[in-house]
């Protein structure tokens, strides 16, 4: 089967499984994600799933990427910040949607080989670094939105919550009772509006660890321009 006919696969899965949102059906549309995935998963890169990256860490399955996309209500203005880049396919979307993304990935050689396919595709608008994300960037804040791609246990990373501005959405994966979900993870959708707090279960998930107290961060790293 030709990647078209792949990529048009997925696509309709991911309006059967109920993406409707045309922005981020969009996105993933025009981002090669063979690009992203490991030579030898090659064949499976337009498979609805979440595959390896090394270093224990996956890239995430297309319907996650298109739905936490979505839950973001995104556009040309939004400054965001990431957490977890990995591969960088969440960046690249992200990147198609937004003013600006800011990343921070723990993983160094992730970041690099993340970095390089960025530049690949002339993705201009994201901006790196390498360090424990669950900090935040302080020096960056406040962001109109924040996406985790780690879980974190019970509730969102207080220094995040606190980095998001008025108005601000972040969605977060956070590690639940295995009672309330059966893979014992939720993902989140945090909301700040005239300084007030609120949390809201979207849907259950399965996400590597985030990782705390790695490396601080050394360099920023502002791919092109
Ligand atoms: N969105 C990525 C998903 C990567 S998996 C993709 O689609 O490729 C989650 C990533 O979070 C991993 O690369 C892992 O190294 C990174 N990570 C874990 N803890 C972190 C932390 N505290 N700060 C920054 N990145 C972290």
């Amino acid at each position: 089967m030709s990647t078209d006919a792949r990529k048009l696969r997925l696509l309709m899965s991911l309006r059967r499984s109920g993406v409707t949102d045309a922005a981020a059906l969009g996105a993933i549309e025009r981002i090669p994600r063979e690009l992203f995935v490991p030579d030898s998963f090659q064949d499976r890169a337009w498979e609805d799933s979440a595959l390896p990256i090394g270093h224990g860490q996956t890239i995430s399955q297309p319907l996650v990427v298109a739905m936490m996309t979505a839950a973001l209500e995104l556009n040309d203005r939004r400054k965001v910040l990431e957490i977890g880049t990995g591969s960088g396919y969440q960046t690249a979307v992200l990147a198609l949607l937004s003013r600006r993304v800011y990343t921070i990935e723990t993983i160094k050689p992730l970041q690099d080989e993340a970095a390089k396919l960025l530049e690949k595709l002339r993705i201009h608008n994201v901006t790196m670094r390498h360090g424990d994300g669950s900090l935040g960037w302080p020096a960056q804040a406040p962001f109109d939105r924040i996406i985790v791609t780690a879980a974190s246990g019970g509730e969102a990373p207080k220094p995040l919550v606190d980095q998001l501005g008025e108005g601000g959405i972040m969605i977060c994966p956070v590690r639940r009772a295995a009672a309330t979900s059966e893979l014992g993870q939720m993902m989140i959708r945090v909301r700040r509006e005239k300084d007030q707090i609120t949390s809201e279960d979207l849907w259950p998930v399965r996400f590597v660890p985030l990782v705390t107290g790695s490396p601080a961060a050394k360099t920023d790293k502002r791919i092109g321009a």
